[in-house]
């Protein structure tokens, strides 16, 4: 991927450094916060836990990071691959309003209650903000056998503001509505709808990157194919197996890994998001 040299947003709020307030503080917990925060990755029992714990409201401070670009290389990577995700956005949808952008490690207060690393990267829809941890590229490349190409991360990125245009134009909120008069399977049938969207929409924005850059950002060799290796790795048949465990259909929130390299395809060959409502058909 190409992006040394591309435009700065100049808007991440870097956490990084500051202690998880909520939790060190250990203030009261005050009960699971109901709101969702969409997830980078399907829910192995393990994590399950964590995430549940990580969604608890602590009665921590509100944490402010440093606004601005961050030096280091893993920053200034992220602020600029959100300035180019929201060029391309800013050209497909009327009144594009970008999300914010936030680093930390460990943990940070939330709109969605506390967030915590062990949750991987996160859309909290409640304060229209983007939690990244960057631990996590590790993570994803050692333990998960994803790529560590710059795309794969520009990947994980992309997708999560996917989930900030879905916020946008309403299909969040139409799919948690969806869900509270269905059961647990079903439901999670339109989870992996919003989540395959997601991945679309990251398709999408791969595609126009360079468009909107003048080519300071850009796909270059190779990109995709370790984009598509990210997503066979993350797709929920695959950590369930990793995991240790039966594959359950039932249980898959995100999608299949087949299903995650699908339409991360459709949306890059595509580059027009109306091919990423297809995620939704049949349900
Ligand atoms: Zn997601």
């Amino acid at each position: 991927m190409r992006w040394r040299g591309g435009d700065t947003g100049g808007g991440v709020e870097d956490r990084r450094g500051l202690s998880g307030g909520a939790i060190a503080g250990g203030g009261g917990i005050v009960g699971i916060v109901a709101v969702l925060a969409y997830v980078f990755l399907g829910i192995d029992p393990s994590t399950t836990a964590s995430i549940a714990g990580g969604l608890n409201m602590g009665g921590g401070a509100e944490q402010r990071g440093t606004m601005g670009t961050p030096k280091d290389d893993a920053g200034l990577f992220v602020d600029v691959i959100g300035r180019n995700v929201d060029d391309v956005w800013a050209t497909q949808i009327k009144g594009y309003a970008k999300p914010a952008v936030v680093l930390y490690d460990q943990g940070t207060s939330t709109g969605c209650g506390f967030g915590q690393a062990a949750m991987g990267p996160f859309y909290c829809p409640n304060d229209k903000t983007v939690y990244l941890d960057l631990s996590f590229w590790q993570q994803m490349s050692t333990e998960l056998g994803a790529s560590d190409a710059d795309f794969a991360k520009a990947y994980v990125i992309a997708h999560e503001f996917g989930h900030h245009i879905q916020t946008m134009t309403g299909a969040s909120q139409k799919v948690q509505q969806a869900q509270q008069s269905m059961g647990q399977a079903d439901g999670n049938r339109y989870s992996v709808a919003l989540e395959l969207q997601a991945d679309c929409y990251a398709g999408v924005w791969a595609a126009n990157a360079a468009k909107v850059s003048d080519g300071k950002v850009a796909m270059e060799a190779g990109d995709l194919e370790a984009g598509l290796k990210t997503a066979n790795a993350i797709g929920d048949d695959t950590l369930q197996k990793r995991s240790g465990g039966r594959v359950q259909p039932e249980g898959f929130t995100h999608g299949t890994s087949a299903q995650r390299m699908r339409w991360l395809q459709t949306g890059y060959k595509s580059g027009n998001p109306s091919a990423c409502e297809g995620t939704f058909d049949g349900l």
